[in-house]
């Protein structure tokens, strides 16, 4: 069946159902006007918003229409983990051409549920219109926390770390625009599972609440050295990276070295990695790295927070590295 035989009414009666009551603190979901959400009894709430548009942020041949909603739901969650918060309420418009079927629907919405529930959160809401041709999402989430991580307080002296591995991305863009694969499910399993189903690093944002001061954050969407700049403009500091710590991720490596491309600046300029940078105070570090790495994430020291402003990638003998291209910027020039 398709979308204009099913009607708006039909596709959200059924997205109702599949979705159920969610979570406690989401008294009223999907089915009124709006959707109720109790108050944090402490702290403060967080909202996002993330949209991606078919042909810019994804390619439909790439993708089964249940990674595409996990893929836009897991880029929006990670926002709100990069605040240190805990997702409680997902929204969801879709704009989708009214020949698409109704199956393709359901399996959309199916992936930004799935993905909603998997980090505690529940889809409470959304939208629902006709688009002339391509499949565009907006995710909202809303979240909490205790103390929300900015971007703006890194502090001179501080040091920088990175959870995860990085370049992946980047190694399964790089096979999926050549065409080997054709799809994400033909991709090494290592580089599927981060194409396809980004992890928001809530794991983190959970065990890292035990700091004596919330750390300074970021998630890594637009490329480790672009969101490191913001990182530095919002705190008004300067910040060196060692290339020669970067935890490079060795499927990165093997797709880079075979495609004669530079693994590092893959892991360097790469967007939608989702991990997190933060700048912690040094006599912080290493409680920071017992904590992430008991829930089995690594946590890696990559540089430093200096007094002054800018980004520099330096090589082990302290040499400024060129990079290729800075990162991701939607109008900017590419
Ligand atoms: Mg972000």
């Amino acid at each position: 069946m398709r979308l204009d035989e099913l009607g708006e009414f039909g596709l959200i009666a059924r997205i109702a159902e599949t979705v159920g009551a969610g979570r406690e603190s989401v008294i009223v979901g999907i089915g009124d006007d709006a959707a109720v959400l109790k108050t944090p009894s402490a702290g403060y709430l967080l909202v996002t918003t993330d949209a991606c548009l078919e042909g810019q942020h994804f390619r439909r041949q790439w993708l089964t229409a249940n990674q595409i909603g996990r893929r836009a739901a897991g880029a929006a969650l990670s926002d709100i983990a990069a605040m240190g918060g805990e997702a409680i309420a997902v929204f969801v418009s879709a704009g989708l051409p009214p020949t698409e079927e109704v199956a393709f629907a359901e399996q959309l919405i199916c992936g930004v549920h799935e993905a909603a529930a998997e980090h505690g959160a529940a889809l409470a809401g959304g939208d629902t219109f006709a688009s002339p041709d391509r499949i565009y999402l907006d995710i909202v989430v809303v979240g909490q926390a205790q103390q929300p991580w900015l971007r703006s307080t890194a502090q001179p002296d501080d040091v920088l770390l990175v959870t995860g591995t990085l370049g992946e991305v980047s190694a399964a863009l790089h096979l999926l625009e050549s065409g080997q694969p054709q799809d994400v499910d033909g991709l090494p399993s290592a580089l599927r599972q981060r194409f396809a189903r980004p992890t928001p690093q809530f794991a983190v944002a959970g065990c890292l609440q035990q700091l004596s001061q919330p750390p300074c954050a970021i998630d890594i969407s637009d490329g480790l050295v672009q969101d490191a700049a913001h990182i530095a403009e919002a705190s008004a500091v300067a910040l060196t990276i060692q290339a020669a710590h970067i935890p490079v991720a060795e499927a990165c490596r093997e797709v880079a070295t075979e495609a004669g491309a530079d693994p590092l600046q893959w892991a360097l300029i790469g967007g939608e990695e989702y991990e997190l940078l933060l700048a912690v105070p040094r006599a912080s570090v290493e409680q920071a790295c017992t904590l992430v790495e008991a829930e089995g994430v690594e946590l890696t020291e990559i540089g430093c927070v200096t007094a002054g402003e800018g980004i520099t990638v330096v090589d082990a003998d302290g040499k400024e590295i060129e990079l290729d291209q800075s990162g991701w910027d939607h109008f900017g020039p590419s």
